[in-house]
């Protein structure tokens, strides 16, 4: 554990950097003219996860946005846990509401402001950062697969057909959803509810 826990405090600085470096892309889904910096998050999702130790790491084509695949596979007799999360974010308007520039992330009382810091791309990192320590120290009990999604914020259109086409891939014996909230910051929560989206 100590190892884990010396891997995890001496490598925070660069941890803190590449987090920034995926705030920095403006992933938003609902605005076209943002095709490009989908494709760019995604693939720095990818990078990262291959950085990290996964045995691979994709972009999977969907009828939208590509969706990241990534997985580690130590022991297929071992449990396997699949992690969500998503790299688009909300579109930021209205910028005057803004203190400081959405896309340049800036740290404020401790906290990372920046469109994405909470929702998702830092929760996103959190679990991918959390495999990294596990990879390098040699501490991953478990079978490791993630399943990263570019089109969360608008309803997630093609997700269903994409876990459709691809049972096989992503079957799992845990589902991690990299996309809540903790009561407070030092106390882990583990959320066992959510409101969903009903249009009527
Ligand atoms: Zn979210």
């Amino acid at each position: 554990m100590k190892e884990l826990h010396d891997y995890l405090h001496n490598n925070r600085e660069r941890f803190l950097e590449e987090l920034y470096g995926l705030l920095r892309i403006p992933s938003v889904s609902a605005v076209t003219t943002h095709k490009a910096d989908m494709i760019r998050a995604a693939e720095y999702w990818r990078d990262t996860l291959l950085a990290a130790g996964a045995d691979k790491a994709e972009l999977m084509p969907t009828a939208g946005n590509p969706v990241v695949y990534g997985e580690k596979i130590i022991d297929p007799s071992k449990p396997t846990i699949l992690v969500y999360a998503h790299y688009d974010v909300m579109p930021p308007d209205p910028l005057d509401k803004w203190l400081s520039p959405p896309f340049e992330p800036q740290i404020r009382d401790g906290r990372i402001f920046a469109r994405g810091a909470d929702d998702d791309k830092g929760q996103g990192f959190m679990h991918a950062k959390a495999f990294e320590a596990m990879v390098k120290t040699d501490t991953l009990p478990c079978n490791v697969k993630f399943m990263i999604e570019g089109e969360e914020e608008i309803g997630s259109p093609s997700l269903a057909g994409f876990c459709r086409e691809n049972t096989a891939l992503l079957k799992a014996d845990v589902i991690i959803i990299s996309d809540t909230g903790m009561i407070a910051q030092d106390i882990p929560s583990i959320t066992v509810g959510l409101r969903g989206l009903a249009y009527m």
